[in-house]
């Protein structure tokens, strides 16, 4: 279990110096030991500057490989693992930076992978061509192409739900109903009509009561013949999801009924399940599977619900990805970028600076070791090593969003 991430050696907080500290003459530490510790201590400011830097470098040897290297062609078209990732990396830059060029070459790829997505019956903003349209019309938004805008809305309009789609987020109708939901907030409250993602959530409800019939939890979900947990494919990511969605009374009920179910199932050690088929395995700690992903679920609902219980399980989940959390991986999906968003959704809501640091040390973490790690072959740089969710697409995106951490969310996850 212990090789699946590195022993969290850093202290349990470290208060930011009021000024830059000069380099000592003979350092106490160990030289790697003692340049994370400098940069814990580091005032905020001149962190911040540090991670825009080290961001935006990232960001130009993501493009170049993704896709100057390609000769400008798509081969995957998702944001999860292909080039609408290094797409959506630009398109946040440029929320940053303001520079036109990361804005003009965003939507260049988006419409490179909305001709090779044309065929594809994935459905989702993360893998599907959901995703490839809404984040056309939010680029185009934003160079005030009103007619592109429109273009890609009526592709978005386009794409039409299979009945055997799954419920989870990653290929199913939680992952549709969050585009909609993106649409609406960023190009107009009711682009996409409200009886129309009452009909999806009607959908969700419907074969989650189905199969919790004989159980104890009022919601269950099964993807590929596993009842899930986790973010991606099961139970916190569909919550997460209903949560921002408009909810009967007794759907409410149900969802606050399954987040406290899960709590009260969770693993003896705070770490929670993969599955129900699987209640013993306890060693992923990962947004996917694993306290991560539930924490950032209950952060929200003790957000939309005003409830001490989900925020201190949340509080108690947060623990499980300080200690255990600092993975051999570097992305969103399974790596220490994802993990650091659980601290600094906390930070956002209680605006306690003990989480901020936890994320700003797992983003120091990363500023100071990765690229060493993984040429060293002590750290796995993802099985799409540039790519959003599982490379370091999604160290660029986390060290970005540290720049502002008050504002930062989760890529493609939290609005
Ligand atoms: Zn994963």
């Amino acid at each position: 279990m212990a090789d699946r991430f590195f022993p969290n050696v850093m202290p349990d907080f470290v208060p930011e110096s009021a000024t830059e500290i000069q380099e000592e003459a003979e350092p106490a530490l160990p030289a790697s030991q003692d340049s994370l510790m400098k940069l814990l201590s580091m005032p905020y400011p001149s962190l911040s500057e540090r991670f825009k830097r080290a961001a935006l470098d990232l960001k130009e040897t993501i493009v170049v490989q993704t896709w100057g290297m390609s000769g400008q062609r798509v081969q995957d078209s998702t944001l999860y693992s292909g080039s609408l990732g290094a797409a959506f990396l630009l398109f946040k830059a440029y929320l940053f930076t303001k520079n036109k060029n990361d804005l003009a070459l965003c939507s260049q790829i988006v419409k490179a992978c909305h001709s090779a997505s044309f065929n594809s019956r994935d459905v989702t903003f993360l893998c599907g061509r959901a995703g490839v349209c809404a984040l056309g019309a939010l680029a185009a938004k934003h160079a005030r192409d009103d007619q592109l805008v429109n273009y890609y809305l009526a592709q978005f309009r386009e794409i039409k739900l299979p009945r055997n789609l799954p419920d989870e987020l990653l290929y199913g109708r939680a992952g549709f109903l969050w585009v909609c939901f993106l649409i609406n907030k960023h190009i107009g409250g009711g682009t996409i009509p409200s009886t129309y993602m009452g009909e999806v959530v009607n959908e969700i409800i419907k074969s989650g009561r189905a199969l919790a019939k004989r159980g104890s939890c009022p919601l269950m979900f099964e993807w590929y013949g596993e009842r899930y947990w986790g973010a991606a494919h099961g139970m916190a990511g569909i919550m997460h999801v209903l949560m921002d969605m408009d909810l009967k009374l007794d759907e409410v009920e149900d969802v606050k009924g399954t987040l406290r179910y899960m709590i009260n199932n969770r693993l003896p050690s705070g770490n929670y399940l993969v599955s129900e088929e699987d209640r013993k395995r306890d060693d992923l700690v990962h947004w996917c599977h694993g306290a991560p992903g539930v924490a950032l679920t209950l952060v929200k609902a003790a957000k939309v619900f005003g409830s001490d219980e989900f925020l201190k399980a949340a509080a108690d989940a947060a623990e499980v990805v300080w200690n255990r959390g600092l993975l051999k991986r570097v992305g969103i999906c399974h790596g220490i970028s994802g993990n650091a968003y659980v601290f600094l959704s906390l930070y956002q809501l209680t605006g306690n600076v003990e989480y901020l640091y936890r994320a700003k040390a797992f983003a120091c973490f990363l500023l100071n070791r990765a690229h060493k790690l993984i040429s060293e072959g002590e750290m796995h740089g993802g099985d799409n090593p540039y790519s959003l969710f599982e490379g370091i697409g999604g160290m660029a995106y986390l060290l970005l969003d540290m720049i502002d951490p008050s504002q930062a969310k989760f890529p493609a996850y939290d609005l």
